[in-house]
């Protein structure tokens, strides 16, 4: 399904965020919040915006919630509304509801009240910090599975100037090599010969023992 109109309820930090991305992808952000200076903060930047209290179905009903793709409840603080204005947008029939949550309660409820997706923004983001601070060469990550990954990681100068049959890392940890970014264009699924430098960027996927074991082996 393709989504193109987008509703975010909270224009905090997180959800006026995204709705200056949304705006900068091309898609259409109605805001909505019920403090005046956000919504004001963003008149000129979102496609609508309006002073509203989400948890009134009549609120939500007379701004049209029902006619956009995709919901986005971006409030934290209050855990009530945010539930309330989850369910308020799913009973309306808003096919895709996506919910920000501050805690693992806070999560569990709103899978329960058939959120389409959380979003724990500091978790998340506090994980990933993580991993990048112990980790120098990685530059992000997606998680496939519990086991598989696929990583960013910087070419280290120790690698700078070898092919890929000399470092090898499929022979020597299991792991592949699917695509090298360099500062002139990608090489999707490089071969042999092709050669790593500095500045480069290679895209490695295995599992998450074969990337660390990897790593290890190029950060000392
Ligand atoms: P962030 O980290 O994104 O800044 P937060 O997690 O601290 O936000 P809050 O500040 O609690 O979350 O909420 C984000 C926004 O949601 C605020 O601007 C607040 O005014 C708005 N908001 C809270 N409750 C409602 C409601 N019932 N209806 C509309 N807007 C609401």
């Amino acid at each position: 399904m393709k989504l193109n109109q987008f509703v975010i309820i909270g224009l905090g930090r997180f959800g006026s965020n995204l709705g200056r991305e949304l705006i900068k992808l091309g898609y259409e952000v109605l805001g909505v919040d019920r403090d005046e200076e956000k919504v004001q903060e963003l008149s000129n930047v979102l496609t609508h915006t309006v002073v509203a209290d989400a948890t009134e179905e009549e609120v939500l009903r007379s701004i049209g919630a029902r006619n956009f793709d995709c919901g986005v409840v971006a409030i934290g603080d209050d855990i009530q509304a945010s539930i309330l204005a989850t369910i308020l947008l799913k009973d309306l029939g808003v096919k895709k509801v996506v919910a920000k949550a501050v805690s693992d309660l806070h999560g569990r409820v709103l899978e329960r009240v058939g959120v389409d997706r959380i979003i724990y923004p500091e978790r998340d983001m506090g994980i990933r910090v993580a991993h990048q601070l112990v980790s120098p060469n990685l530059l992000d990550f997606i998680e496939l599975s519990k086991q598989y990954t696929i990583a960013e990681l910087s070419v280290p100068q120790c690698l700078s100037g070898k092919s890929l049959d000399d470092v090898n890392p499929r022979g020597r940890f299991g792991c592949s090599i699917v695509a090298i970014n360099k500062p002139d264009g990608i090489i999707i699924a490089p071969v042999a010969k092709d050669v790593l430098l500095v500045n480069d960027v290679m895209v490695v996927i295995g599992t998450n023992q074969q990337i660390e074991q990897f790593q290890e082996s190029i950060e000392h």
